[in-house]
């Protein structure tokens, strides 16, 4: 039998705004170190929003002795502010970043020295070198905004190219996207580990206006028996379970590297999950 319970996994967390998100986090955390994560990562808010709030949570996770990554957006920023926070992430002893170009809240235009996140890995590379583990986002079913899947890969392994260590997707629930991913990532000489973003389904109307958002693809399949559950959340957590389980299994069994989990700052799921994988 293959030894399962040493498969990769690191766990996605984003700044609580009250005390009491900040109380609960801190128990969610406790429970999910459990599995070893490989390392625990905090989104960051673009324009402004809830930067402090994830220096905050990513420190606490340091004095906690576990391994944290911070994201980090360029979009909307100057040279010098990123070089400030650049600063303060090696000052707090923060070793992994994951660098991307973010989305402004409407009202905030645009603007800003970075266009896009090959922009920003390139300056974090030109201004501290190899200190930084640098991931970047990738999009098995091509991101939102782009021309074509084709230049949306392009884009990726621009991003790379620019010094990128290794990538964690964006949710999807089909893995044959992310297969063909890698394997036109591959085919381009870009070969570093990308690493499938999981989201657990705990709540349909949660994940329809995430999904729409984000742009990941809710299977026909998956939609109308989430719709059929209606308010039944037992059932909507069950079939969930069995679904985002399976997808797991598949994703492993193809040989993906590891698994990122978008814990949405809840802990069941994912330990459900990881509990059937037998990690
Ligand atoms: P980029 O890689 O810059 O791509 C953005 C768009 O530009 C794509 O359509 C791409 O095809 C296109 N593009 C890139 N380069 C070029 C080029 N040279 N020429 C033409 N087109 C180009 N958002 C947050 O605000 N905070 C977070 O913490 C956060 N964490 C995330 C974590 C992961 C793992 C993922 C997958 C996404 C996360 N996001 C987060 C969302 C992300 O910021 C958005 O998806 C954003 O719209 C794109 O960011 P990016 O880094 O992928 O951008």
């Amino acid at each position: 039998m293959t030894d399962v319970t040493g498969f990769p996994v690191s766990v996605e967390f984003f700044p609580p705004k009250t005390p009491e998100g900040v109380d609960k986090l801190r128990l969610v955390r406790q429970q999910l170190y459990a599995l070893k994560p490989e390392f625990c990562s905090v989104t960051f808010g673009a324009g402004g929003s809830t930067q402090e709030g994830t220096f905050n949570t990513v420190r606490e996770i340091l004095a906690e002795q576990v391994s944290a990554a911070s994201h980090f957006s360029c979009i909307g920023a100057t040279r010098e502010r990123v070089r400030e926070q650049l600063a303060t992430l090696r000052a707090m002893g923060v070793k992994r970043l994951v660098a991307l170009r973010g989305d402004l809240p409407s009202g905030y235009g645009t603007g800003g020295e970075f266009q896009y996140a090959s922009d920003l890995v390139a300056f974090i590379r030109a201004e501290t070198g190899a200190d930084f583990h640098i991931e970047v986002a990738a999009y098995p079913e091509t991101h939102p905004q782009a021309k074509s899947p084709e230049s949306d890969l392009q884009a990726f392994a621009t991003k790379v190219r620019a010094g990128a260590n290794s990538a964690i997707t964006q949710y999807f629930y089909n893995s044959d996207a992310y297969f063909r991913f890698v394997e036109d990532a591959d085919a381009l000489g870009v070969t570093v580990p990308v690493v499938p973003g999981v989201m657990p389904i705990t709540s349909s109307t949660q994940l329809m206006r995430f999904s729409d958002a984000c742009g990941a693809e809710i299977p026909r399949w998956i939609r109308l028996r989430l719709q059929s559950f209606g308010d039944d959340t037992a059932s909507i957590k069950a079939f969930g379970l069995d679904v985002v389980t399976d997808l797991c299994e598949q994703l492993r069994a193809g040989g993906a590297p590891g698994l990122h989990f978008y814990t949405m700052n809840q802990s069941a799921a994912t330990l459900e999950i990881c509990r059937r994988l037998g990690i």
